[in-house]
């Protein structure tokens, strides 16, 4: 099992597949993009299935998501997958995307295996979008949603980062957008993970504020307490609205900054180029790729893992005053 030394068991493996991205976030890259990652630095697809199995196998892994950079530019994704569904015991597979291509691939990447997706959108504004994604690729997003909703990859969830004077007047329009198509939307506030260094606390959005915004258009009532476990999101009861399931519709915020979930966390990453991060935040990693290059076999990958995530801190501490922003952006680390 993958504990800490505050009881915690990390059960879900957030796994980052490029540090490449084909769309420029301002909350995320600046406009150039990044020095990306050096091929032989990235681990094979062997290698990341390798890594999977171990996890699953050995260290009590339940749930693996794919994310990066954005996931669906990995050439070899569709196998991956599908090599992750052959496991026993089978993990749940999801996939966290800007949706670009998605509209191709997303009867194979079900075929595969895949089980979800969570998309991306910030707004339903075309010159929005481009302005915070700085790409006019609006229209290949929303037909990505709708060919992963056709290809039974649900419930398909959307993220929305809302930043101020850009895209936060738009969030009681982005609800009743997904409402009707029976996505699941969430809000995350924005972290301190983009390249440039340009968040700052004032101007992000707060999840009261995001609440106070859906308030003017909509009846919220809290989802019990005991249903959120481990999930980041807290979430709200839309009234009177039914969600594609036949449910009660829900929204969700992610208040990784103002209410963070640290003590629930049952997250474990690895990046691209073969790290374990015990946290988004944490300032260290564990090089798993060297071990595996160097010959180490599954159960000595393993004891790497399991003390890479004993060391976990009790929680990010960005409200703190000794604060520092990881050396890697969140498109290195995997969102
Ligand atoms: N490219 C894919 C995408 O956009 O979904 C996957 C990677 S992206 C880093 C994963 C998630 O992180 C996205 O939902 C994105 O909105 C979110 N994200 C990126 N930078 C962020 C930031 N500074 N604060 C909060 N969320 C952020
Ligand atoms: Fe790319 Fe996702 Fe970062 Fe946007 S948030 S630049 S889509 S990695």
């Amino acid at each position: 099992m993958l504990i800490d030394t505050f009881g915690r068991r990390a059960v879900d493996l957030r796994v980052s597949l490029t540090d490449r991205c084909n769309l420029r976030c301002t909350y995320c890259m600046p406009e150039e993009g990044l020095q990306w990652l050096p091929k032989p630095q990235l681990l094979s697809d062997e290698e990341i299935v390798r890594l999977v199995r171990i996890a699953v196998t050995l260290l009590g892994v339940t749930e693996v998501r794919f994310t990066g950079g954005e996931p669906l530019l990995r050439p070899g994704l569709v196998g991956i997958v599908a090599a992750c569904a052959a496991l026993d015991p089978r993990p749940e597979l999801s996939l966290t995307t800007n949706a670009l291509g998605l509209a191709r691939t997303a009867e194979a990447l079900r075929a595969a295996g895949l089980d979800r997706v969570n998309v991306s959108l910030d707004t339903l504004d075309p010159a929005v979008f481009h302005t915070l994604t700085r790409r006019n690729r609006l229209p290949d997003v929303i037909a990505g949603l709708a060919a992963a909703e056709a290809a039974g990859l649900r419930p398909v969830k959307i993220n929305t980062v809302l930043m101020r004077g850009v895209n936060d007047h738009e969030a009681a329009d982005l609800l009743a957008w997904c409402l009707d198509r029976g996505y699941e939307l969430r809000f995350i506030e924005q972290m301190p993970l983009d390249a440039q260094h340009g968040w700052d606390r004032d101007s992000m959005v707060s999840a009261e504020e995001i609440l106070a915004r859906l308030g003017e258009r909509f009846a919220l009532t809290p989802e019990p307490d005991g249903r959120r476990g481990a999930a980041p999101a807290e979430r709200w009861y839309v009234d009177g609205r039914t969600g594609a399931d036949g449910r009660p519709a829900r929204v969700g915020v992610i208040a990784s900054v103002t209410r963070p979930f640290c003590r629930a966390c049952d997250r474990t990453r690895l990046t691209a180029d073969g790290q374990v991060r015990n946290c988004l935040f944490a300032t260290g990693e564990t090089d798993l790729r060297t071990a595996l290059r160097e010959g180490a076999d599954d159960e000595a990958v393993a004891a790497l893992w399991r003390a890479a995530m004993w060391g976990k801190k009790a929680g990010a501490g960005i409200d703190s005053p000794d604060f520092a922003q990881p050396e890697r952006p969140m498109s290195a680390i995997g969102g």
